[in-house]
């Protein structure tokens, strides 16, 4: 897909970190976009930097993601592109012992529910949503291309470590619905490709201990440090203009794979 001026673009979780970037990154290319976030006083000032449509929606809930798409459309047209980026890593453990007492084992069904909620069944909504509206669009070209589903989903959903059972699982499942995803709406031209980031400098992580952050960018084989948020941008773009990319799960994480710790 040709990025353009005619070209509409959704990004959730584009308020913050790589769905920021990759809004940027889109409206550089004079795509138009909608932000879908949760944080209404980053959506709207992100939104009035960039130029783009802010959308305060909630992904875990049904009638603010069809009014976010509802107010998408109207104001820039129906997107042909739909990058994922909501998402929460829980900080604390799901189930084991607890890290202060270490006696009690854990049982925090809240948290682990919280995590799946928004990270896999938020990100299944808006796909389902973005694909009714992509299929009634014209195809494109020779190849019939409709439009461009980008799912992040994390390395954790394939080396997870201690404390990452809720999040590990919740993207484990992003990942895991790629190919069929995909297989269901090749035939409306409509391509779904995911990425697995790794350790990326963003207000997620910027929550951690500096010592934590230099010891995670140390960690990483090449280079050794963090990713930056317009690395993540820069694949998202990559994939939504390559229409040979389909049911693609891709590691954007400097060769780094997670210990037992
Ligand atoms: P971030 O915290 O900077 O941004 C996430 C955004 O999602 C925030 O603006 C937040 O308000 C929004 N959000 C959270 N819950 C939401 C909901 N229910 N509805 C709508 N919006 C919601 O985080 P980030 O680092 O930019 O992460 C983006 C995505 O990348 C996440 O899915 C995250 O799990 C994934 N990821 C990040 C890293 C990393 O190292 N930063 C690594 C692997 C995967």
């Amino acid at each position: 897909m040709k990025l353009a001026e005619d070209v509409a673009a959704i990004v959730t979780g584009g308020a913050s970190g790589l769905g920021a970037a990759t809004a940027r990154a889109l409206r550089a290319q004079g795509v138009k976009v909608a932000l879908f976030d949760r944080n209404p006083e980053a959506v709207t000032a992100l939104a009035a930097e960039i130029g783009a449509v802010p959308c305060v929606v909630d992904v875990t809930d049904e009638e603010s993601v069809a009014q976010g798409f509802a107010k998408a459309r109207a104001a820039n047209g129906q997107e042909r592109i739909l990058v994922n980026c909501a998402g929460i890593a829980p900080a604390a453990r799901t189930v084991g012992r607890d890290r202060e007492s270490g006696a009690r084992t854990r049982h925090d069904m809240a948290l682990f529910e919280a995590a799946v909620a928004i990270n896999l069944v938020g990100t299944f909504r808006c796909c389902s949503h973005a694909a009714q509206g992509m299929t009634a669009l014209p195809p494109q070209g020779p190849d019939g291309a409709r439009g461009v589903i980008v799912n992040t989903a994390s390395i954790a959903a394939e080396d997870g470590q201690i404390g990452q059972a809720a999040y590990a699982g919740s993207k484990g499942g992003v990942a895991a619905m790629t190919l069929p995803l995909a297989r269901d709406l090749m035939a409306d031209g409509i391509r779904v490709n995911t990425i697995l980031p790794g350790i990326f400098a963003t207000p997620m992580v910027a929550g951690m201990p500096e010592a934590v952050q230099e010891a995670l960018g140390a960690a990483v084989p090449f280079p050794k440090r963090l990713g930056q948020p317009e690395e993540y941008a820069r694949l998202a773009l990559f994939i939504a203009e390559n229409d040979y990319l389909n049911a693609a799960t891709i590691r954007l994480d400097g060769a780094v794979r997670m210990g037992p710790k």
